[in-house]
């Protein structure tokens, strides 16, 4: 079993039931509002297979090349702004969105294998979404910044490009247009009134139930009259020093780092020809489409009651992330694959990287009250409790946090920090180098 580090400072645990009636409650109005995004308008014909037959998951390449634009997105995101500005929920007329940057103005971040040159050969969708973050946050422009991946050899380029919208509102009324259109085909399980997708057949996962050889291409969310593009070679320039002025990864730290130490350490070694992958369940769960009761609990707690969510940024010297609070209780959400229940007195032995993060993040916070949001996701019926977490002695639970963040800040030996669950040895890239168990 893994070490817990959090087990001694847990007061106690009690199953909040109250709360779980009240996401139970969430979780259905979401089902019955079919909380609609952003992506889900770019291509509704596409979105309606997500949402129709989350059986069928994308190809482990797929995954891969989604999972290789996460970790850019995160590092870029860190290089260029600040927690306070990365990844904001938007929302209007029962459409969420979660913008990439939005300082003052919205930025849409793409990473793509090909790089337009001429600003006209920036995607359609780049540009429908980035008008829709606009049009939901009232801005007449946005940014548009598009970064091709090393690949082969071939070095990685970046491009920045200014687009302004003459009018968004036509925008809004597209907006709401294909939402409805949306919402009727889930509603009907029918998509044959939803447009042809932008990538008509290539590689789609649900090419073999769609019919879109005869469905029409359908219009486009932003017409090429209601913008202007243009490269803005002095953002580029500007964000290339910001970029070559900002640490690496060896230079931030993120708080799955205080959970896990002894591979961030290792992670902080690498030489630049190893490769680093963001592979954290919290990566997952935000970039990848949710689905299924995973996803409607995660709305729930997200947009469940107004303003009841907050993602607040915490920041320990070169350490930076958020931390989700639900009523002002920092909130954590988490699924297992377990076939039982846990004992709730038994869940930090069992699962201590839960209540080590947790514990970190309070410690931050300052509240001596977490909860954990723990979907049985193998169960049947669609099973999850709701624990209320009380600690105790929170300075120690900060201490261990400053200690472990200075071994880290000062290329400490991964040895002297402890060592991750048993589990994760199996995929990690230093298991040769580290005996992990070996040391706690
Ligand atoms: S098969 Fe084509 S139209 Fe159908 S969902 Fe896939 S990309 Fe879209
Ligand atoms: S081998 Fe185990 S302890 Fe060592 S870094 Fe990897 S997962 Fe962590």
């Amino acid at each position: 079993m893994a070490e817990s580090f959090s087990a001694p400072f847990v007061r106690g645990i009690d199953a909040n039931r109250t709360l779980k009636d009240e996401l139970t409650a969430g979780v259905r109005s979401q089902s019955a509002r079919r909380r609609i995004s952003v992506t889900d308008l770019v291509n509704p014909r596409q979105a309606f297979f997500r949402w129709t037959r989350p059986e069928i998951q994308p190809s482990p390449e797929r995954i891969q090349m989604m999972m290789s634009g996460t970790g850019f997105h995160n590092l870029f995101g860190q290089a260029i702004s600040t927690e306070e500005f990365v990844e904001q929920f938007v929302e209007f007329e029962g459409i969420v969105g979660k913008i990439d940057i939005y300082e003052d103005v919205p930025v849409e971040l793409k990473t793509t294998s090909t790089l337009p040159d001429a600003p006209g050969a920036a995607r359609p969708s780049y540009i429908d979404q980035l008008g829709m973050y606009c049009t939901m946050t009232g801005r007449g422009s946005g940014r548009l910044f598009i970064y091709r991946r090393e690949y082969f050899g071939r070095t990685p380029e970046f491009r920045a490009f200014r687009v302004e919208f003459r009018d968004i509102e036509p925008i809004k009324s597209e907006m709401v247009r294909r939402r409805d259109l949306f919402q009727q085909a889930l509603e009907t399980k029918d998509p044959e009134r939803l447009p042809r997708c932008e990538w008509f057949e290539r590689n789609c996962d649900y090419l073999q139930f769609c019919g879109c050889a005869d469905a029409e291409l359908g219009t486009r969310m932003i017409p090429a009259t209601v913008f202007q593009i243009e490269r803005d070679t002095a953002v580029e320039t500007a964000l290339a020093g910001r970029m070559n002025n900002t640490p690496g990864r060896s230079g931030g730290f993120r708080l799955n780092d205080l959970v896990f130490p002894r591979k961030a350490a290792y992670e902080h070694q690498q030489t630049d020809e190893e490769e680093v992958k963001d592979e954290t369940f919290e990566t997952r769960l935000r970039d990848i489409e949710r689905e299924g009761f995973r996803g409607q609990l995660y709305k729930a707690v997200r947009f469940g009651i107004p303003g009841a969510f907050k993602n607040m940024p915490v920041k320990l010297r070169s350490l930076t992330g958020r931390v989700g609070t639900y009523k002002d209780v920092p909130t954590l959400l988490r699924s297992t694959r377990v076939t039982k229940f846990i004992d709730r007195d038994r869940l930090p032995e069992e699962r201590p990287w839960y209540f080590d993060r947790l514990a970190f993040e309070c410690a931050l916070l300052g509240s001596d009250r977490g909860r954990l949001v723990l979907y049985y996701e193998t169960m049947p019926d669609d099973k999850f409790m709701v624990y209320d977490v009380g600690f105790k002695d929170l300075p120690a639970v900060l201490a261990e946090a400053d200690r472990r963040l200075t071994l880290l800040e000062t290329g400490a030996d991964p040895h002297l920090l402890p060592a991750c669950p048993p589990w994760m040895s199996k995929m990690c890239n230093f298991k040769d180098r580290c005996g992990c168990g070996d040391v706690a």
